[in-house]
């Protein structure tokens, strides 16, 4: 016999409940209100998302129809997983049988690309239109920058990069182009015609080649909806459509999600205010408060204030950081979860210890059983993350990071540990060709010449005398050939990895937009590289092609390997870890020095460090270096702060924590995770040899 359906429901508390079966049973699917679910973090708004997915299909609707949208593509999948589970045992399935798959879920802007494939035809647009990514965008900005010669007349044309910013801004806002620079880039008001001429040379371009870029994913959607057939047609098409993290939606998606669902009737959305941090991407937190308003009849609202995810000790943390929030709609979050465990506030002396601090937790964890996946270090920025990955890499824990590529294997840190590795083997053909081609005018021919003549040298400083370089590249082949013939000659620590960052910073200038942020971050790794004890060891010790290099989602490791989660707090919404640590939670990093401008913008902040906290389910430690590098502010010479406690961490926030101070903490040996007794791929290859 099958087995029986279950009543996989049952679990939910009642309010969940309540929106899960919204609509189904009073009027049928197409009369219903729109639904809107407000809550707290925790307060299992996605577990009733899914559930409500589980619901509908088992209640008869064709999982066709249904529309889900998430935040990223791990997350669509997430979903997916859970309500496909509840599915299995909702509809009775055997084991053997899979539950109907949700080929509707994903983003805004994924879905949006399979629409528009779809229906490009209708709109006159070619239905192979090549899909620009962020970089792509970019340099077809900065070209039509060159074309229209913004770049040398006006002075201080912003970059290409902060361009594409401003004009991604205008399109998710849906707002003036004098709007926005007012707004959010004063500094490039000045220039706002000729911003206005670029803007249209871009967007021709793009129409000329069809190409589109991000934006357009959302913006051509719109538009084809702004055709009423069309709109009928795709609304009719998508009988439901639900939304997670709704407080993270822009203008222009809150547009399109009115002209598919013009009565509200078969939308969901679900979120949470005060976990609203994407402003800066145009994301509009009105979108949530003023939706159930939207629509008549107005959506109904459902409030959760059952917090299921975190202990009470963590809970009221988090609470506390909130309650200080100045605008929000109010809400009450309660757990029955009790621990005597409360979270800990972690004084550290700068950022090495902090990185040792943590990797020291994260072992101790692990050795009482907490698997590597189940805990995860968040940051602010991306960079900030630097200290503690040379840490994990030089302790073998292996990690992948979420929201930003991995410090080791980002170019400008790349090329300068080639030029030492270089340095340190002359035969490295590898390093010698990166490094040479670093200068311009040295072309990949040149480059081979140069690794053929070296590779096999006696001496190699003499084979670098003796090179003939290349005629345009000859100033820039002498510095390169003196700095190699000192790095050669011998070993002088950390000096070494300082003259090749001097020799490198003109060619960072030419080769990055975003040279000084660039540069900040070498000197972080020459600051760094003191504590290793010499040249030999710290190139061994940073291995610089880790051999599962996974800095994005699609790289990560096998399945049941375990690793630490790293991740910037806004790739972390939605998730949640056992153990939690936040890292450098200090003014200037928390809120970001770049962003103490603003009340608004302090508030985001404020949020972020709710969204941070409330991540944690049992163990949660903030971060607090006395001593903090200002990556934004290199720039300015003081690069070294004396960091004081986050704003947003002031006493009656502080009272909820347990503090820890440079006093309490223990000097213990550091532990390592085991290196393997022999490298098998070394091995292998030496067959060949
Ligand atoms: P966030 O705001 O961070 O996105 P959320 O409101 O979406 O949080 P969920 O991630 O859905 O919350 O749920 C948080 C945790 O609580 C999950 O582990 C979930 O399985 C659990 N949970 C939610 N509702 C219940 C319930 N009724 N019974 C047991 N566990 C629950
Ligand atoms: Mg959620």
């Amino acid at each position: 016999a099958p087995p029986r359906a279950a009543d996989v429901f049952a679990d939910l508390n009642p309010e969940q409940r309540s929106a899960v079966e919204h609509g189904l049973d009073e009027h049928g699917v197409r009369g219903q209100s729109p639904l809107l679910v407000i809550a707290g973090a925790g307060s299992g708004k996605t577990k009733t998302l899914a559930a409500r997915v589980a619901r509908l299909i088992q209640s008869g609707a064709d999982p066709q129809r249904l529309l889900l949208l998430t935040f990223s593509r791990r997350a669509a999948g997430e979903m997916e997983r859970r309500a496909g589970r509840m599915l299995h045992r909702a509809l009775g399935l055997r084991a053997t049988q899979a539950p109907p798959r949700l080929p509707w879920s994903g983003t805004f802007h994924g879905v949006g690309a399979r629409l528009l494939r779809e229906y490009a035809p209708r709109i006159g647009l070619a239905p192979n239109f090549t899909l620009l990514d962020r970089a792509d965008a970019e340099d077809l900005m900065g070209l039509q920058r060159q074309a229209l010669g913004l770049a040398e007349t006006a002075e201080r044309f912003p970059l290409k990069a902060t361009c594409l910013s401003i004009y991604s801004r205008a399109i998710n806002g849906e707002s003036r182009l004098d709007q926005v620079l007012q707004e959010h880039f004063p500094w490039c008001f000045p220039v706002h015609d000729e911003l206005k001429r670029l803007f249209k040379a871009y967007v021709e371009e793009k129409q000329r080649q069809q190409l589109l870029d991000y934006d357009d994913l959302l913006l051509y959607w719109a538009e084809l909806m702004s055709d009423d057939r069309l709109a009928a047609e795709l609304g009719d098409r998508f009988q439901h459509v639900l939304v997670d993290e709704y407080q993270d939606t822009n203008r222009l998606q809150a547009t399109i999600l009115r002209r598919l669902k013009p009565s509200g009737g078969g939308l969901t959305v679900v979120g949470d205010d005060a976990q609203a941090i994407y402003s800066f991407r145009a994301a509009e937190v009105r979108n949530i408060l003023e939706f159930p308003a939207q629509f008549d009849p107005p959506a109904r609202v459902v409030a959760l204030e059952r917090n299921y995810r975190s202990t009470q000790p963590i809970l009221e943390a988090s609470n506390a950081v909130i309650a200080m929030a100045r605008e929000r709609h109010e809400k009450r979050l309660w757990t029955d979860r009790a621990s005597s465990e409360r979270p800990q506030l972690v004084t550290v002396e700068d950022e090495a210890r902090q990185a040792q601090w943590v990797a020291d937790k994260v072992l101790e964890r692990r050795e009482q059983g907490l698997r590597l996946k189940r805990q995860a270090v968040l940051f602010r920025t991306s960079s900030h993350a630097a200290p503690l990955e040379l840490e994990l890499t030089r302790r073998n824990i292996p990690f992948v990071k979420f929201g930003g590529l991995k410090f080791l294997e980002s170019t400008h840190v790349k090329d300068v540990l080639s030029v030492l590795r270089w340095a340190e083997n002359p035969r490295g053909r590898l390093a010698g060709f990166r490094v040479s081609q670093l200068l311009p005018g040295f072309g990949p021919a040149s480059a081979r010449r140069l690794i053929d003549a070296m590779a096999p040298a006696a001496d190699p400083v003499q084979a670098l005398r003796a090179f003939e370089p290349p005629r345009a590249a000859a100033a820039s082949w002498t510095a390169l050939r003196d700095l190699l013939a000192s790095l050669i000659g011998d070993a002088q620590w950390p000096m070494d990895l300082e003259s090749v960052v001097e020799w490198y910073a003109p060619h960072l200038e030419r080769l990055h937009d975003d040279a000084p942020v660039r540069l900040a971050d070498l000197e972080q790794v020459v600051r760094i590289a003191q504590g290793f004890g010499s040249r030999e060891r710290f190139l061994t010790e940073l291995t610089l092609d880790p051999p599962e290099a996974s800095s994005d989602e699609s790289g990560i490791p096998l399945k049941d390997e375990d690793y630490l989660i790293l991740s910037t707090i806004h790739s972390a919404k939605g998730q949640e870890w056992n153990a939690v640590y936040l890292l450098n939670c200090v003014d200037g990093c928390m809120p970001s020095d770049l962003s103490t401008g603003a009340q608004a913008q302090i508030e985001e902040e404020r949020r972020l460090l709710y969204v941070a906290m409330t991540r944690a389910k049992e163990h949660l430690a903030v971060m607090v270096p006395q001593r903090f590098y200002v990556t934004q502010q290199a720039r300015h010479g003081d690069r070294h702060l004396h960091a004081s406690v986050s704003r947003f961490l002031p006493g009656k926030v502080v009272r909820h924590f347990d503090k820890l101070g440079p006093a309490n903490q223990t000097q213990a040996a550091l532990p390592e995770l085991a290196r393997p007794a022999m490298d098998v791929a070394a091995r292998l290859r030496k067959a060949w040899d």
